[in-house]
């Protein structure tokens, strides 16, 4: 079984690996591990995570009331108490600013689309919530609604949150996938238009991978071939308009975009 500093141990090498990969710069990002019921390790405040001794992790309860640590937790730890709370069996949670995801959200530009199919097998489609203030409460508020159903998240303007059930080096990679998706779409994206997968392909990968298909179904799931056909029959189940403005306005910019990157070239 693991000690506690086994785990704090694992926590100082996956901040090296987000720093090292250019996910977060300066003081940015947070790590943490729930170790039991109601005892969390995570990452002190205003400290590079790629340069983490054993003193920058904080001990802290299940309402962020610290245990041990003389430092103070990141203020974004309400985010990972809050994803704790909603899913009791999320063992880690990581939470970084990689650059070619954000760059998406700042450019309106979704990555909830069915494109690669070992990502619609593992994390479904990647959705994006709400711009929310840092650091206030207006953050884990914004995440509720997509967290109880996905393992990862991004965050309007603000990097991305990923969990895990199994330890912190899942968590992790759930990361580095968002990023590397992000980062083929953006290629993609210089090179034409993007091809999503069809509703037959989605169909047989749900199939094979067993993936819940609620995950494919978001209402900010955009339209392309499988989990459009999802987002329109999760709308209309909740009565709601299908062809909502924001889908449309989303469609028409994409539209626009292509229309742009086809004749500069
Ligand atoms: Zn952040």
């Amino acid at each position: 079984m693991k000690s506690e500093l086994d785990y704090k141990r694992d926590i100082i090498t996956v901040g090296k690996m987000l720093y090292d990969k250019g996910y977060i710069a300066a003081t940015d990002g947070n790590i943490s591990i729930r170790i039991s019921a109601n005892r969390i390790i995570t990452t002190a405040s205003g400290v590079s995570k790629g340069f983490l001794k054993d003193e920058h992790i904080v001990v802290v309860d299940g309402d962020g009331g610290i245990l041990s640590g003389r430092r103070k937790p990141s203020s974004e730890l309400k985010m990972h108490l809050a994803a704790y709370k909603l899913r009791p069996e999320i063992k880690a949670i990581v939470h970084a600013h990689p650059p070619t995801c954000t760059a998406f959200t700042i450019a309106g530009v979704s990555l909830a689309k069915c494109v690669l199919p070992e990502v619609v097998m593992t994390l479904g489609v990647i959705p994006t919530a709400d711009y929310a203030t840092p650091t206030t409460q207006e953050v884990p508020e914004s995440i509720k609604e997509y967290i109880t159903r996905y393992d990862a998240v991004i965050l309007d303007r603000h990097g991305a949150i990923t969990v895990s059930k199994k330890d912190v080096f899942d968590a992790y990679y759930k990361l580095e996938k968002i990023e590397h998706t992000a980062e083929i779409t953006l290629k993609a994206r210089q090179l034409g238009n993007i091809k999503t997968l069809s509703d037959k392909q989605v169909a047989r990968l749900v199939s094979v991978s067993g993936i819940s298909e609620e995950r494919l179904c978001s209402s900010r799931c955009v339209n392309c071939g499988g989990c459009g056909k999802s987002a329109r029959r999760a709308a209309e189940t909740r009565g709601e308009m299908t062809g909502n403005i924001s889908m449309i306005k989303e469609l028409v910019r994409e539209e626009v975009l292509r229309e742009l990157v086809n004749c500069k070239n």
